[in-house]
């Protein structure tokens, strides 16, 4: 087993998640494992890591959506390196917003992987996030926003310090269920699926930064972030930022120094904790 630091990067072939690739190669001590869900797409990000002389970029493949992928990459970390240094959930998806998919399937499919992938995922890894490790959780400012628009009932749910993993689960799949019927916002939830999808990454991070806490992980660092508007196949051309610009905040967040004692448990955005 290596003794060498390692770093996780999912949804690592495109857009921000390439471009914490390349921000980690520059500044991370150990190996950086760009992942992707089609092993094709990661070669070809690799490819491009690689023609820009940062050679020690690695690859596995990693669907959020799928837990014997998680696991295969969890069993891989573990004889390789002893468990993961910094993990990156960063993989996600949103619809276009001319998409004409019926609001119940874009709930119940962005929902899916935003949030039950992302939650997946996390369950899987964060037992061998190692000693002074990072956990970083690509939100977005959408979260925040979208809160305001819920019931005040459902606001105190999503901000409440006790909530559970339960209780959030609970609620997502009610989320996705009324969507369903098209009784959402009857039921104090705002009409956008991509919202409800990264106010449960957000949530899901209080959550799991209390119970890193509970387990006595106390070097640990967690928190969710938001890149700002990024100029991504996911965004479009118009966005201001650049992955790399897109990469800052995340990469800060992967790098807090040792000893840090925060953020943890916090919404990020320019590098400063957010309102939540
Ligand atoms: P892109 O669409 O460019 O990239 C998304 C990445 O996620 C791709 O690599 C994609 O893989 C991957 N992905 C999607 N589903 C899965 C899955 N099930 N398993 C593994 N990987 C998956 O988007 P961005 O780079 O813009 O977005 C990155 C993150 O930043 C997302 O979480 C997004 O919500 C968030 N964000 C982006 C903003 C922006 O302005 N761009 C603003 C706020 C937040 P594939 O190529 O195979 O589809």
């Amino acid at each position: 087993m290596s003794s060498t630091k390692v770093a996780v990067v999912s949804g690592g072939n495109k857009g921000i998640g390439l471009a914490i690739v390349r921000a980690l190669c520059k500044k991370f001590d150990g190996d950086v494992y760009l992942t992707s869900r089609d092993s094709g797409r990661g070669q070809e990000g690799l490819k491009q890591i690689q023609s820009e002389g940062l050679g020690k970029v690695k690859y596995h493949q990693l669907d959020i959506d799928d837990v014997g992928s998680i696991t295969k990459l969890k069993d891989d970390m573990l004889a390789g390196y002893g468990g993961i240094d910094v993990l990156i959930n960063n993989a996600g998806i949103a619809y276009k917003v001319e998409d004409t998919a019926p609001f119940s399937e874009q709930a119940k499919v962005t929902v899916k992987t935003n949030f039950f992938g992302t939650l997946q995922a996390s369950k899987i890894l964060l037992p061998i996030i190692k000693p002074k490790g990072r956990v970083v959780n690509v939100s977005s400012m959408l979260s925040p926003m979208t809160l305001k628009k819920c019931s005040p009932d459902l606001q105190a749910v999503f901000r409440s310090g006790t909530i559970t993993e339960n209780q959030l689960i609970d609620k997502m799949n009610e989320f996705v269920q009324y969507a369903q019927e098209g009784t959402h916002q009857q039921h104090g939830y705002p009409d956008t699926s991509y919202g409800m999808s990264k106010i449960g990454v957000t949530v899901m991070s209080r959550i799991h930064a209390r119970w890193l806490r509970e387990q006595g992980k106390n070097d640990i660092l967690l928190n969710a972030c938001c890149p700002g508007w990024v100029r991504t196949d996911m965004a479009g051309p118009k966005a201001p930022k650049s992955p790399d610009e897109g990469a800052e905040t995340p990469v800060y967040l992967a790098l807090l120094p040792e000893g840090a004692t925060e953020p943890h448990g916090q919404f990020v955005s320019d590098k400063k904790v957010q309102e939540w």
